[in-house]
């Protein structure tokens, strides 16, 4: 048998239609040496994880689940070391008490920061759940309530930083400079790790101690450099995300200087305690082979949403990043202007699951949203934002985020899903397939 007849077989009986396949295998072809440049980077980050693996010595012993107070944990020890190799980081805090990205970011930001001093945002709006953390949005233990006021300096209109406006907003009181290199869920572009640099030396040249936070969201293993190698003091992520490789079944890090990852730690357990306590409660295991798998992962991630990218910008919908700019994270999204092609989209995502995959995702209210809200996720780890999932508010423009794929061939067939189930309610222009 053809292979590429068998494959397509393979596609039909899990209701692909033929255009469908047809017009995907050639949009595909048009990207081959895209991914040949992104399996580049994706060798040299395999190849660092490993050698940080090596320098740290990880052993099976390290593996071993902890409970109780988790004193003398070997293996939480070790994965901190194996962190803070990777990143380029003095020290690291990598734990399943970090609830979420969120979580570390607040640990980050509280613990480094005091009454009377002041926060930065010299790249706009931060990602929406920080706003409460700040106190944008009043809330109890924000930074607001212990005295940290917070300033923000917009990107200008072409997503450049506002160099003169930066410079008027640092003072005396200035601790902090929070960065955030992923768009999140806004429409800026995602800044590339030289761009984080560029920044920062700016911000080191008004105030050389100015703390500068990256706030590392889905930008993990996307290039070859992190931040904390263009001058960043800490880095903060979340392990459901690129790093967790889709293992981790929760976690957060921070990574930087010394001081900051110490601060973080009294702030996470207790003055006193520190890094010292914090069983790993056997899921230690998972964060090593999720980090040696996370390059791996964000690779397919990447394929996916250049593919998306690609697939949706031939038929004439308006996608960000578009299917030719380079890559900082791994989010990818595409405007509709009709709900009915928003809900068509999501519900193909959830379709090519292979968990959930029978349930029909439906707009609903959400706490903290204005409009109501449609997520596909059949996630092996609840909310995992690295595996394939897509969300976005129904309102105008209708736009989806869409993130995420543990494989490549996975986020092939749900993107190609959501096509098939766009083409079935007629909300693509066909003549554009040929
Ligand atoms: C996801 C994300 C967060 C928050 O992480 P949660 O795990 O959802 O709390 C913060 N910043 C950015 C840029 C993110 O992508």
């Amino acid at each position: 048998m053809n292979y590429s007849e068998a494959i397509r077989r393979q596609y039909e009986s899990l209701g692909i239609c033929r255009e469908v396949y047809e017009f995907g295998a050639k949009i595909e072809e048009k990207l081959k040496e895209r991914f040949d440049t992104l399996d580049q980077v994706t060798a040299f980050n395999q190849l660092k994880v490993i050698n940080a693996m090596q320098k740290a010595k990880v052993s099976a012993e390290c593996f071993q689940s902890t409970s109780g107070y988790g004193y003398n944990d070997f293996g939480r020890d070790t994965l901190e070391a194996v962190y803070a190799a990777c990143f380029h980081g003095e020290d690291a805090l990598v734990r399943p008490q970090i609830t979420c990205g969120t979580h570390a970011l607040a640990l980050a930001l509280l613990s480094s920061l005091r009454p009377g001093d002041e926060l930065l945002s010299p790249v706009g709006k931060p990602y929406d759940t920080l706003e409460e953390v700040i106190g944008i949005r009043p809330s109890k233990g924000s930074l607001a309530e212990y005295g940290i006021s917070y300033r923000q300096v917009d990107l200008l209109s072409d997503g450049s930083f506002d160099y003169e406006g930066i410079r008027a907003a640092v003072s005396e009181k200035t601790k902090l400079a929070t960065i955030q290199r992923s768009k999140g869920y806004a429409t800026r572009p995602t800044l590339s790790v030289t761009q984080i640099g560029e920044l920062i030396s700016f911000l080191k040249s008004i105030k050389p101690d100015i703390i500068c936070m990256v706030d590392n969201c889905y930008g993990e293993f996307v290039e070859e450099k992190e931040p904390l190698e263009v001058g960043a003091d800490m880095i903060v992520g979340s392990l459901i995300k690129n790093p967790g490789g889709g293992l981790a079944p929760i976690g957060g890090y921070i990574v930087g200087k010394k001081e900051c990852v110490e601060n973080a730690a009294y702030r996470l357990t207790s003055p006193g305690l520190g890094k010292e306590v914090g069983a790993s409660l056997g899921v230690i295991q998972s964060f090593y082979q999720g980090l040696f798998l996370a390059p791996s992962v964000v690779n397919a991630a990447l394929k996916g949403a250049i593919f998306a990218a690609n697939i949706y910008e031939t038929l004439g919908f308006d996608v960000i990043p578009n299917g030719t700019e380079s890559r900082h994270d791994i989010i990818q999204a595409v405007t509709f202007h009709k709900p009915e092609a928003m809900i068509s989209f999501c519900r193909g995502i959830q379709a090519a699951a292979p968990v959930d995959s029978f349930v029909t995702p439906e707009p609903w209210a959400m706490p903290g949203y204005d409009s109501d809200v449609i997520m596909a996720a059949g996630a092996f780890v609840q909310g995992s934002s690295i595996e394939l999932s897509a969300d976005g508010p129904l309102k105008p423009p209708y736009s989806v985020y869409f993130q995420g794929g543990l494989t490549w061939h996975h986020a092939r067939f749900g993107i190609l899903m959501s096509l098939q189930k766009l083409y079935e309610q007629n909300l693509v222009n066909k003549n554009l397939m040929w």
